[in-house]
């Protein structure tokens, strides 16, 4: 199976009836590079910038951080890199980087992580983006933040940023071509206001590991919970559907960036509730390839419509009936 995913690898993500679906990979590290050429993925939807940070015994100097984000960029080429700011805090915790009090957190998951983080110690935000800014001269950069839950949070961060372009400006430093900003979506209270934060948006990344968890109150790491909550949800996909229809009429790309998206079934469903960009596992790139190909878009967003409005008892298993009446 491994050649035939191979063989997709210059094959493009087209449903049957003609629907481009954008594939990209979730990365982190230097070493996962390679599979961006070896998947023939369109590019990183996810690097997750933190990894540099819990791979080291001290915060990573800025031209360190640099060195790493440019050579991601040099080895991407021309195909799109999402930088995510550290997601660090939690149950990541550093031993360099530690909350003032320097208690452990009962709910670490939603506690002090993420942008929370960074925009209390602006320092480490502050060398994060100039790093960034510096490594992507003369190209786009893509950055998102993690764990955004209201849309002040994201317009903060982005002042960072812009407070780095104005200090690299001075100095008469070469800057990225364009800037795109976007957030990711993790914490379901930033649904609520997407109408108020989509025009300062270019993308939105939904994380369906985090977000799932929000949304059942069910702890992704608890393996006593893995079993109980599947992401073929009426409650998840529904959230997700109202997601794609509330930024219809915004210049906003969407991408789906959690496990989920890796699955076969999950994959499905997902298409079928409108979503059109997925971020996975490199692993999973050929696989949900072969998918995508073998699938009739206007098919399942016409089953997903008619499942969401009136739940089946066992989605999961109409969705497993549905691949086999159309021969997936
Ligand atoms: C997510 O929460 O779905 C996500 C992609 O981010 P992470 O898994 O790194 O928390
Ligand atoms: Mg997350």
């Amino acid at each position: 199976r491994q050649a035939a995913y191979a063989a997709l690898r210059d094959v493009e993500p087209v449903t049957k009836d003609g629907q481009r679906i954008t594939l990209m990979m979730n990365a982190g590290l230097r070493d996962d590079m390679p599979n961006l050429a070896l998947t023939g993925a369109d590019g990183i939807g996810l690097f997750r910038t933190e990894f540099q940070f819990l791979v080291s015994a001290t915060l990573p100097a800025r031209e360190r951080q640099t060195r790493l984000y440019r050579e991601v960029l040099e080895t991407a080429g021309d195909k799109p890199v999402v930088f995510r700011t550290v997601d660090i805090g939690g149950d990541k915790v550093l031993p360099y980087l530690r909350h003032d009090d320097g208690e452990g957190e009962e709910n670490p998951a939603m506690g002090w992580r993420a942008i929370r983080v960074a925009l209390e110690r602006e320092g480490l935000l502050k060398a994060q983006a100039r790093a960034l800014l510096e490594a992507s001269a003369g190209r786009t950069l893509n950055v998102m933040f993690p764990m955004v839950s209201e849309p002040w949070e994201f317009d903060a961060a982005k002042a960072v940023f812009e407070g780095q372009v104005a200090f690299l400006k001075a100095r008469k430093k070469q800057l990225p071509e364009a800037i795109r900003y976007g957030a990711m979506l993790e914490v379901p209270a930033l649904a609520e206001q997407l109408d108020v934060l989509a025009p300062r948006l270019s993308f939105l990344s939904i994380g369906t590991n985090d977000l799932t968890q929000f949304l059942f109150a069910a702890d992704r790491s608890n393996p006593k919970l893995a079993e109980r909550y599947d992401w073929l949800s009426p409650s998840i996909l529904r959230f997700i559907r109202r997601i794609v229809r509330s930024l219809e009429g915004h210049a906003v790309d969407l991408t789906v960036c959690g496990e989920m998206g890796g699955r076969q079934l999950e994959a499905l469903a997902l298409l079928g509730v409108g979503i059109r960009r997925l971020s996975i596992t490199p692993a999973a790139i050929g696989p949900i390839k072969e998918l995508v190909r073998k699938i009739d878009l206007g098919g399942i967003q016409a089953a997903m419509d008619g499942w969401l409005d009136a739940p089946p008892p066992n989605l999961r298993a109409a969705l497993e009936d549905w691949t086999c009446r159309h021969g997936i």
